[in-house]
């Protein structure tokens, strides 16, 4: 019998058209767009192994206003508290153009080649809500620091009262050094109550001055200049030079005319230029040398723990603050008392003294 294959006929090995093959990808599902939000024990692996992408995500949930995130932060935090401490905290401070950035930037070079370890620069800027504009700490406002391995740089948190942004960079100062960040920044605008904030959160507090028209104390509140551990003038370079060496005159001469600090340190008064990297390393020889000096008299302790205590209080003011304000009979009534005293109707007490009765006899519900 002849083979088939030898059939004219036969076409041999054809290749069927075949029927449509169904998809292997699942029509129906979807990608999901956000990450499993980590544990409180992955946080806290996380950021005490030195992972920076975990660091961020544990400080977006400190800066979150929802509760749930709040509850994890919480946790995050405490069991961060034992791996913290571990850092030089200094404040830097001055009024927009003073020169922040561009000092921040050369500052935070010299104190990671000075010592081995890591930076963090944190802000505390309470009108960044408001003007959406000088969000400090901006990445893009340092430019080499913000390419370099070692440091970690975070805008202000924006949402809230100051006490409340304040509180959120304190927290995120625990996150970065249980993180292993050694020296950490705070940058303020100097315009008034934010420097209290960051006053309260660090070893140092450096303020930074310009050289200007002969007036230079005025406009300058004498709280600000009596926080100061260190008042530095910039910009001198150039034909400024002489305008800011009479400048330091000028503050040398004011700070004796205020009552010896508490830590027993006489704040210094230097000249510097951060545009031309000059008298930079005199500034940190000044602040380590405080430091020294403060942790051997017993101050730094000290004052750590009356920061400690601060904090203690002010969370407390903040939460009933809080709850006050978002309670919901409250909230109804607040418009209504307001209006009452404006036109002349209530006194300020009385209206006050009717609200906190209303939120105290709330609570006793
Ligand atoms: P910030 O607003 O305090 O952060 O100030 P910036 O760092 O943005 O600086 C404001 C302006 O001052 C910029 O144009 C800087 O280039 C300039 N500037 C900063 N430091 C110096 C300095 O040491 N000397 C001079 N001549 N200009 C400087």
């Amino acid at each position: 019998m002849e083979h088939p294959e030898n059939n004219e006929a036969y076409k041999g090995l054809t290749v069927n058209a075949g029927i449509e093959q169904p998809s292997s990808v699942n029509p129906y599902f979807k990608r999901k767009t956000r990450k499993r939000q980590l544990t409180v024990q992955e946080f806290v692996d996380g950021i005490t192994k030195g992972d920076v992408t975990i660091l961020s995500q544990a400080v977006t949930l400190v800066e979150s206003v929802k509760p749930e995130h709040q509850v994890i932060a919480q946790e995050v935090i405490e069991k961060c508290l034992p791996y913290s401490g571990n850092s030089i905290r200094v404040g830097i401070s001055g009024v927009p153009g003073a020169g922040k950035s561009t000092s921040i930037d050369v500052f935070g070079l010299h104190v990671l080649e000075r010592s081995a370890g890591k930076l963090a620069v944190l802000a505390i800027d309470p009108s960044s809500e408001r003007s959406k504009g000088s969000i400090l700490g901006d990445k893009t406002r340092m430019e080499q620091l913000s390419v370099h391995a070692d440091s970690f740089i975070r805008p202000s948190p924006s949402a809230g009262s100051l006490g409340g942004v304040a509180r959120k960079t304190r927290e995120t100062i625990i996150l970065c050094e249980a993180a292993g960040f050694n020296k950490i920044f705070v940058e303020t605008v100097g315009v008034g109550q934010s420097e209290t904030a960051v006053h309260s959160m660090v070893d140092f507090f450096l303020l930074i001055q310009l050289a200007g028209t002969g007036d230079e104390l005025q406009g300058i509140k004498r709280g600000i200049m009596e926080m100061a551990d260190g008042i530095v003038i910039n910009k001198a370079d150039g034909n400024n030079i002489d305008k800011a060496n009479l400048a330091a005159t000028q503050f040398r001469n004011a700070l004796h005319l205020f009552p010896a600090p508490e830590s027993g340190w006489i704040p210094k008064v230097l000249t510097y230029s951060g545009f031309y990297n000059k008298g930079v390393k005199e500034i940190w020889d000044m602040v380590y040398e405080y430091i020294d000096f403060v942790k051997a008299n017993g101050y730094f302790e000290y004052r750590r723990n009356e920061q400690s205590k601060y904090w203690m209080y002010e969370s407390i003011n903040e939460k009933l603050r809080d709850s006050f304000y978002q309670n919901p009979l409250i909230e109804s009534m607040l418009a209504h008392q307001e209006q009452q005293v404006l036109q002349g109707n209530l006194t300020s007490f009385v209206a006050a003294k009717n609200l906190l009765d209303t939120y105290f006899g709330e609570l006793r519900k």
